[in-house]
């Protein structure tokens, strides 16, 4: 592990943009904390990253005993349950994180999500549509 002493990430919640986001960041090297409110994701991930851990991350206290404030990035990658994410996004901020990735799934989530301080919001289906259709419109689709 190269870059463990440089970066350090968290990321909340483990569908499958998280998972695959701590996965990502893992084999990078770097430390990856992650955190899930749900035993059976936190037993399923228990050996994939540094830390794996059972925590409600709207729970500001959870958040401050997990040392959140030593993370420089954190990433919030709650998709469904939209009221914890913004909770979540709304906690770390208090808290002072330096550095806020939320996840979003609409134009008003994204718009939420910046309003109370996320430093970048990701929405996937349309980051991901938009670079295959560029991808695609650039391409010589003929060529194939
Ligand atoms: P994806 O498209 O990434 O799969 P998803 O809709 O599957 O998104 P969700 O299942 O909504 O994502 O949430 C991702 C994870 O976040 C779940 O494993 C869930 O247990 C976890 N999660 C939800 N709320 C909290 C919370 N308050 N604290 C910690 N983890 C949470």
């Amino acid at each position: 592990k190269l870059k463990s002493d440089t970066k350090q990430f968290a990321v909340i919640g483990l569908g499958r943009f998280g998972s695959n986001m701590a996965m990502s960041l893992y084999k990078m090297g770097y430390d990856v904390l992650a955190i899930d409110k749900n035993m059976k994701k936190v037993q399923d991930f228990s050996n994939a990253f540094t830390h794996v851990v059972q925590a409600d991350s709207t729970d500001e206290n959870a958040l401050r005993e997990l040392g959140i404030l030593n993370f420089d990035v954190v990433v919030v990658a709650i998709g469904e349950d939209i009221e914890a994410n913004i909770m979540t996004t709304l906690q770390l901020k208090e808290i002072g994180v330096k550095y806020i990735v939320s996840m979003a799934r609409s134009p008003l989530q994204i718009k939420v999500l910046e309003k109370i301080g996320a430093d970048r919001v990701v929405a996937p289906e349309r980051d991901m549509a938009q670079r295959v259709a560029y991808n695609l419109a650039s391409t010589n689709v003929m060529d194939y």
